[in-house]
């Protein structure tokens, strides 16, 4: 069975060709459900209804069930939806001035087994198809619709290594950037990586201009090594080197994303190696001070600290902001609510 959620606009065009139908009819099809958010071929009334039954026999559109929407302070909203086979995702609304955005998961789990992170602790399930990941964001939509506005921005910042499962969370971003659906633009999406240096460099080379998020947590490998196991594959040298060839080859700044974890990787000292590390990157870097999770003893640095780390990196000419912690009143820290419901 095709999932019809989970194919580009062209792909839906050759599949009608393929079933001896006009390929306009692909473009009917993309409309109702990314545009419509309709999700059973009964409802595409210009379709003939003989397509439509064929349509029931040979494909379905794979909608997410919203099992929970948590909300919090300043706009956020924490979706956790449940997939066919009964696994939980988050996904998370949040509002700015600039708009609406959707953070989306790329998988349920992680391998990655960032030892700060949430998502790490239940161990990894599967990846997301396309189509699912893609739902993430018309169920925030669908909701938004309600008060006239639109998702604007996209993240893929949520539970699992956009870059592990590579095709899918690509293809999702193509998708969403399709104008006869959303039609976000590229720009304002972002993918964010732990540091997959061979996915950073495929990415460069996809001609689709997404901000690069890396995450990086610490100016060293040792200390970084302790954080994150996939330092142990892919250097900081190596990672700087990727970051690099993105910038040079897209024209994009990267960001770096620096969870601060009190006495692990937030002294001065700390901030004067990042600031060498970044100085000929050209890179924004977001603070992120840790949200505390269960089963670790990390702990958030004090507000002192905090300013400290940044004044060091403003001192050194490093863009920085400090993000503002939208995700801690409701349990957004990744992975938290997922892990919630699952127990
Ligand atoms: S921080 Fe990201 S890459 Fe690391 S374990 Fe969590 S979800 Fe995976």
């Amino acid at each position: 069975m095709e999932d019809a959620k989970n194919l580009l606009p062209n792909e839906l065009r050759s599949f009608m060709v393929s079933l001896e139908q006009p390929s306009y009819r692909g473009d009917q099809i993309f409309s109702w459900i990314h545009k419509h958010l309709v999700c059973s071929f009964d409802e595409m009334t210009n379709l003939p209804l003989t397509l439509r039954q064929r349509l029931k026999e040979i494909a379905y559109i794979t909608r997410l069930n919203v099992r929970s929407r948590n909300e919090g302070k300043k706009g956020t909203v924490k979706y956790l939806l449940e997939t066919y086979d009964k696994n939980a995702i988050e996904a998370v609304r949040m509002e700015y001035q600039y708009g609406i955005t959707a953070c989306l998961s790329t998988q349920i789990g992680c391998k990655m087994a960032c030892s700060f992170c949430a998502s790490g602790v239940g161990g990894f399930v599967r990846n997301l198809s396309a189509g699912e990941i893609v739902d993430e964001a018309l169920r925030i939509q669908e909701d938004v619709t309600a008060f006239g506005a639109n998702v604007g921005n996209i993240v893929l910042m949520g539970t699992g290594e956009p870059l592990d499962n590579y095709e899918p969370s690509i293809k999702a971003l193509r998708i969403l950037n399709a104008k006869s659906g959303l039609g976000i633009s590229f720009r304002r999406m972002t993918v964010s990586t732990c540091g997959l240096v061979p996915g950073i460099l495929r990415l460069a080379e996809e001609e689709i201009p997404v901000t690069l998020s890396i995450s990086l947590h610490a100016p060293t490998d040792d200390v970084r090594e302790t954080l994150m196991p996939i330092n142990r594959r892919y250097s900081i040298v190596q990672l700087m080197d990727a970051a690099a060839y993105y910038r040079e080859r897209t024209g994009r700044r990267v960001t770096f994303e620096y969870a601060l974890i009190r006495d692990i990787n937030d002294s001065d000292r700390h901030a004067c190696q990042l600031a060498d590390l970044l100085r000929e990157q050209s890179g924004h870097v977001n603070l992120i001070p840790l949200n505390p999770i269960d089963e670790k003893d990390y702990m958030r640095p004090t507000t002192i600290r905090i300013n400290s780390f940044s004044k060091i990196l403003q001192e050194a000419s490093i863009p920085v902001t400090v993000r503002r912690n939208l995700g801690l009143d409701v349990n957004a820290a990744c992975g938290q609510l997922r892990r919630r419901y699952c127990r």
